[in-house]
């Protein structure tokens, strides 16, 4: 568990307010995990899932599905349909195994499979990585702010457009 505050600075992602074993992991460790989360859930970890998940864990900022259908065709030497990694994209996503960045219409493992969280993105407008940070607190205000109103919150999406550290 990290520290309320503390970096990773491998992987750039903060942890605030955390009540739990914050389960953060890359590589091989994040595969696992990501299949873990969807056999969890019901689904199967097919050979093309676990292809796709490869392709948009290999990006080190949000990938498009156009991008990762390239990255997929490549590292399978034949022409793989764009419907059908938009479908698994859209899947991970509702599993929890990927995020979307709304703001750069493109996908990112999430780092954290095993853990829910709204993530907060913080998107570079110079070299477009993508870091985030979690903080429950915040985004459940978000969420009791947006109830207050009689609207049924779904799922708050929160990015910050600027610049990285590095391109600062
Ligand atoms: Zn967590
Ligand atoms: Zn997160
Ligand atoms: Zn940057």
């Amino acid at each position: 568990m990290l520290a309320d505050g503390a970096i990773r600075p491998d992987i750039g992602i903060m942890a605030i307010h955390h009540d739990h074993d914050h389960d953060v992991r890359t590589g091989a460790s994040l595969m696992a995990a990501a299949e873990r989360a969807l056999v969890g859930s019901g689904e199967q970890w097919t050979a093309m899932r676990a292809s796709v998940f490869a392709a948009l864990s290999g990006f080190e900022r949000p990938a498009s599905a156009y991008d990762v259908t390239e990255a997929v065709s490549t590292a399978q030497g034949r022409r793989i349909a764009a419907n059908s990694v938009y479908r698994i994209l859209d899947l991970f996503v509702a599993n929890n195994v990927a995020t979307r960045v709304e703001s750069a219409n493109a996908y990112l493992a999430n780092a954290h499979p095993g853990c829910l969280h709204d993530c907060i993105f913080l998107v570079c407008d110079i070299c477009g990585r993508a870091a985030h940070v979690d903080d429950d607190q915040l985004s459940a205000r978000i969420r009791e702010t947006a109830a207050a109103t009689g609207f049924r919150p779904e799922k708050p999406v929160v990015e910050v457009r600027g610049r990285c550290a590095e391109c600062a």
